[in-house]
């Protein structure tokens, strides 16, 4: 199994995630393979952390004697010397260098390119150097963002303030951007978390003629957290409501339910926990956004099985698209036998699932 989004901070931000801690939990959760996120502190968007960030991977992984795929994204900012910098490292390195991320819209990090137009030059320099790999977007479009609506006392309210409108909107961007610059790469929207924003991607939304021809070359691909699947915005009216605080938020019912069928039908490639704790002061002062997925992915698969979700199905969303995606090959235990999910967690996640 794979989970192709982790956040394991280290560096500066070490009381919330550390490469050594996060990597032990990916393996004793059963998996292959995690690929990690730039938004570290400082972010992997040069050669020099990039490689540093590599080395210490490696360092951690044969001490802790586990032979788990680590890999990584490089972080993708405004400046195009700095986009040719990154994909030179995904070309010099791949697939230890996996991918590419861009936030369309700032989370974690501040790593944020919110501008239509900048976000326009990020498709157009990655056609011209001729980048074929995998460009991850976190899709959350900033103008359509509603900060006034945020109210800590009650948490459930960043849902209002980070309403599905921006995911949607950011996605449509997205689509349009790289079908005009010929982008050549795949598209990947990270946690998507709406219906609409799944239609929109899918250009299921009656297309014109052209749109379609056009939308034939742009591969597309799209991943589902499992918080947003099993979790609402409801649940966040509570004493602990700002530990659930994540981006893009957790949503009303029935988004989740809808977007557990879709993960199951086909429409959603594949499952990705955007693994990222920190510390509860840091969610509860600083109103830090991420949850720790990790340890329940498995509980979260062994779900899927208890449900009905075929095997083939299952090997789709936790490892063969993935592989497929960004073009590389991986061990996959869960197919093998090697990691019996089923038996080790007593914990039904979907116990509350009423889809
Ligand atoms: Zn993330």
């Amino acid at each position: 199994m794979i989970d192709p989004h982790v956040h394991l901070r280290d560096w500066n931000q070490k009381g919330k995630e550390t490469l050594r801690h996060g990597l032990s939990v990916a393996w004793r959760a059963g998996l292959d393979a995690v690929f990690e996120m730039p938004n570290t502190d400082p972010p992997l968007t040069s050669r020099e952390a990039i490689l540093r960030r590599v080395d210490e991977a490696d360092a951690v992984l044969a001490e802790l004697k586990i032979p788990l795929f680590h890999a990584l994204y490089a972080g993708i900012t405004a400046s195009p010397t700095q986009i040719e910098q990154a994909v030179a490292a995904w070309r010099d390195f791949f697939p230890r260098v996996v991918g590419l991320k861009m936030y369309a819209g700032h989370s974690t990090g501040e790593m944020g390119i919110v501008e239509r137009d900048t976000q326009a030059i990020v498709y157009r320099t990655l056609t011209n150097l001729g980048y074929t790999g995998v460009l991850a977007v976190h899709c959350e479009k900033q103008s359509l963002l509603r900060p006034a609506d945020w109210n800590p006392q009650r948490p459930a309210s960043h849902a209002r303030a980070r309403p599905p409108a921006a995911e949607v909107a950011s996605v449509d961007d997205q689509r349009e951007l790289a079908l005009q610059a010929g982008f050549r790469g795949t598209l990947h929207v990270c946690h998507i978390s709406t219906p609409w924003a799944l239609d929109v991607l899918r250009a299921r939304h009656a297309p014109a003629a052209e749109d379609l021809a056009d939308a034939r070359t742009l591969r597309v691909t799209c991943g589902l957290t499992p918080h947003h699947a099993l979790l609402d915005a409801g649940m966040m009216d509570s004493p602990d409501g700002l530990l659930l605080l994540t981006n893009p938020p957790l949503r009303p019912p029935p988004m989740p339910s809808l977007m557990l069928e879709h993960l199951c039908d086909g429409s959603i490639d594949w499952i990705e926990t955007d693994h990222a704790p920190h510390t509860r002061r840091d969610k509860t002062e600083s109103f830090a956004c991420g949850l720790p997925g990790l340890p329940y992915y498995p509980r979260f698969v062994a779900g899927l099985q208890r449900a009905g979700v075929p095997g083939q199905r299952i090997d789709q969303i936790t490892h063969d698209a993935v592989c497929h995606a960004f073009g590389l090959t991986v061990e996959n235990r869960r197919r093998k036998g090697d990691a019996d999910l089923a038996r080790e967690y007593e914990f039904d996640p979907f116990a509350s699932f009423s889809g």
